[in-house]
């Protein structure tokens, strides 16, 4: 276990240091800030939604290593799936993180995602790991008011 625990470790040091699709959008078709007061993480969230699918995803801002992992993590894993199955996959991921599901048993479902269920035996830290996801939540819904952990 503390191996894969490394390995988890080493995937979120990764994307916090070349976050993946760490760009603005110029034909996102909705952008959504989101914000964690309790951590001072911000980020601008872009998705170019075609139809029921996300055909890209990218986000820009600033904050901890847990919140860009997860931003970066996110937007790479949600890159050509449906609306319903971004809705469902953030689900299983906030059940994960806040500790309401075994994350052992939900490794299938969340791939890489994953390498932040250790975020649940840290609870301060679940609001960076799930600003993204409430993020793309508050877009999916058609929200326009920015989005605020607190
Ligand atoms: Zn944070």
């Amino acid at each position: 276990m503390s191996d894969l625990r490394d390995l988890y470790q080493e995937l979120i040091l990764d994307h916090n240091k070349n976050p993946r699709n760490f760009k603005k959008l110029t034909d996102a078709t909705q952008t959504m800030e989101g914000f964690n007061p309790l951590c001072g993480d911000r980020l601008t969230l872009y998705i170019k939604s075609e139809g029921e699918r996300l055909a890209e995803l990218a986000f820009q801002g600033s904050g901890c290593a847990i919140s860009k992992a997860s931003a970066s993590l996110m937007t790479s894993t949600l890159k050509g799936k449906t609306k319903a199955e971004a809705e469902k996959l953030f689900q299983i991921f906030h059940d994960v993180v806040t500790g309401k599901k075994d994350a052992a048993a939900s490794t299938d479902a969340l791939g890489k995602l994953s390498a932040l269920a250790g975020v649940a035996e840290f609870p301060a830290r679940v609001k960076c790991a799930s600003l993204a996801w409430h993020t793309l939540h508050a877009a999916l819904e058609g929200q326009k008011d920015p989005v605020s952990t607190e």
